[in-house]
């Protein structure tokens, strides 16, 4: 099917395309050459319109991502790009699943009580589906099943003497004597409370769902007693359905029919029977007798189209057959929600001026120079990927379906957030790539007014990763971190446009120098160091943000839930410092630290949360199986 038609642009459509086009940046007949003012002032345009209000934050479900794309495509289409796409279009179409969504018609959990009394718990309220499980439904008799812990070190079974075959189990979230001289290594959260060792053990006892609640330790009053969202504790699961209920809801069952002990205690609320746990750290496992439960926890996957964004300016010569790619992400994080460091401004508009307004500035106008200028001796592939914010998505999807043969690819060049140029010094990311890079790199610092810091590593979470990992050499431009970073103050005003310009420059540079070249750069390869000692490490239980960690910390993406680091306070968006006497220098600095201590060992960590500065202290978990 032509692509034109999929996407909804008619012919008529095209044509307005172009106009726009001739309207957009100021005219300038290829080769002309133009004052840096006018250079400026064209670059300054697309950024403001890309960081714009009415780009909506260029997030994949919003329509302010079309208007940025049809802006791309106008200035491939003026400056005489050649549709990447072989049906004729520059849009690469790929499909992005955005999580999964609750299907609320059908999902459900209702009680029944022994008197045949039922509740229909409301969704959202009193109960919440979660994707950690499965994508399915169960009915079966009710069981309280305590922590739903088996601890030989602790001489701790929940699964002592009952049989939870088929059975809806009741479980308590986390573990017991979380404080001090507690069991279970006290207040260092071990792995018999992490989610998945818990499911892992539900599901080997053959239980038909679960019905999780939290702890009162950590969660002591209604206001806390907060449900998880359905993906906080990741976005698929195979094990069996999962649905997180109030503690009032438990409390109605009990109350009703109290749980005993053979030392002649009962149990009419939950706090009672945790009280009981964790004093006696004996446990309560119990059939709750007449009661059964309908569990229907369903999903569907929520999808978008995306668009890479290809255009090509073929090469003149020998080497014509060889090809440059330079690329950077348009998309960005919309209304917030993932990937924002600062939950609760959801709904915000995140306008991601330099994530990545600035670098898709930065790949339209090397399109244009290098269409304006002499011909290049090789094929140069312009790309604004998209799906960036959700895992290099659109970059990934590049490598498997590549327009040019990626055996024909001799370099990348990636662009993500050049807007924050400071003291005149770019990073250059990935010099160690190449043999010839390191000559490059500093041969085109002689020859623009910028300064340079080289980076060897390639290993940083943008949309040149892929391309590496392809045995493809790379170089990524990078102004570096901001407190505003994947913020909704990420916006226009606080750009250095002249700097961004200046990084545009130095750039040109770069890739006239690469296409100078007689043969192809040698690709070097080099894998992260320790990489299977990090699998053994204590456990932390944070996702960090690769693209915007560096030298001044990591940013955390994500925490894990009922991770030590949760139990520390971290949360999305702060940026680590310093762990125990560490200054953490990027990602391996870290997993260094952590491989060098041990589960259960208490660290200092020094972090940054917006402009203020902080500290916590970590009790190491155990490493995740
Ligand atoms: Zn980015």
């Amino acid at each position: 099917m032509p692509l034109h038609i999929r996407c909804g642009l008619t012919h008529i459509a095209c044509c307005c395309l172009f106009l726009l086009g001739i309207m957009i940046s100021p005219p300038q007949t290829l080769g002309e050459e133009l004052s840096r003012e006018a250079v400026v002032s064209r670059v300054r345009s697309d950024i403001e319109f890309f960081a714009s209000d009415d780009q909506e934050g260029r997030g994949l479900e919003t329509k302010g991502i079309e208007r940025s794309a049809e802006r791309i495509m106008a200035e491939y289409q003026k400056f005489g790009l050649l549709p990447g796409m072989p049906e004729g279009s520059y849009r690469q179409p790929f499909e992005v699943t955005l999580g999964d969504v609750v299907i609320s018609e059908v999902s459900r959990v209702k009680l029944t009580a022994p008197n045949g009394s039922t509740m229909d718990l409301k969704l959202g309220d009193e109960y919440q589906p979660i994707r950690r499980g499965k994508n399915s439904a169960a009915t079966g008799g009710l069981v309280f099943l305590g922590y739903g812990i088996t601890s030989e070190e602790d001489a701790y079974d929940d699964y002592a003497d009952i049989d939870v075959e088929g059975k809806i189990v009741v479980v308590i979230r986390r573990e017991p004597q979380s404080y001090d001289g507690g069991a279970f290594k006290g207040t260092a959260t071990t792995s018999n409370a992490y989610i998945d060792r818990k499911l892992e053990l539900m599901s080997k006892a053959k239980a038909a769902a679960v019905l999780f609640v939290n702890d009162f330790a950590s969660c002591p009053t209604p206001e806390k007693d907060e449900l998880a969202t359905p993906s906080s504790f990741g976005n698929d699961g195979d094990t069996l359905p999962f649905a997180h209920v109030k503690q009032a809801v438990v409390d109605r069952i009990l109350a009703a029919t109290p749980l005993k002990t053979s030392d002649g205690s009962s149990f009419s609320s939950l706090r009672e029977v945790e009280q009981y746990i964790d004093t006696n750290l004996k446990p309560v496992s119990q059939e709750l007798t007449g009661w059964s439960a309908d569990v229907v926890t369903k999903f569907q996957a929520n999808t978008v189209i995306a668009y890479n964004l290809i255009g090509i300016i073929e090469g003149e010569g020998p080497l014509s057959d060889e090809t440059i790619v330079i690329g950077g992400h348009y998309d960005h994080l919309g209304f917030g929600g993932f990937g924002s460091r600062t939950p609760n401004r959801r709904g915000e508009i995140h306008n991601g001026a330099d994530d990545n307004a600035s670098g898709t500035a930065a790949v339209v106008e090397l399109a244009r120079r290098i269409a304006s200028g002499p011909k290049p001796r090789r094929r140069m592939v312009f790309i604004c990927f998209s799906g960036e914010e959700r895992g290099l998505i659109g970059s990934n999807y590049y490598v498997k379906h590549p327009v040019i043969p990626l055996a024909d690819t001799v370099a990348m060049l990636n662009f993500d957030m050049i807007g924050n140029l400071k003291n005149n010094v770019v990073e250059v990311n990935g010099v160690g790539s190449a043999m010839e890079f390191r000559n490059i790199a500093l041969n085109a610092d002689n020859a623009t007014p910028i300064n340079i810091t080289i980076i060897d590593s390639a290993f940083a979470g943008s949309d040149h990763l892929p391309f590496y990992q392809k045995g493809i050499p790379v170089m990524f431009c990078f102004t570096g971190m901001t407190s505003i970073y994947h913020t909704p103050d990420d916006d226009f005003k606080t750009l250095n446009i002249e700097g961004a310009v200046s990084v545009i420059d130095y750039s040109e540079q770069l890739l006239r120098r690469i296409d100078e070249l007689e043969k192809p750069p040698t690709f070097v390869s080099a894998q992260p160091r320790n990489r299977r000692a990090a699998v053994r490490s204590p456990y932390l239980g944070i996702q960090p943000d690769l693209a915007a960690s560096g030298t001044e910390g990591i940013v955390i993406r994500s925490v894990r839930e009922d991770s030590p680091a949760a139990a520390s306070g971290l949360q999305t968006g702060d940026v680590i410092i310093s762990v125990g006497e560490t200054k953490v220098e990027g990602y391996q600095t870290l997993i260094e630290t952590l491989i060098a201590a041990k589960p259960g060992d208490k660290l200092k960590v020094t972090f940054k949360r917006g402009d203020e500065e902080k500290q916590t202290e970590v009790t190491l978990g155990e490493p995740r199986r």
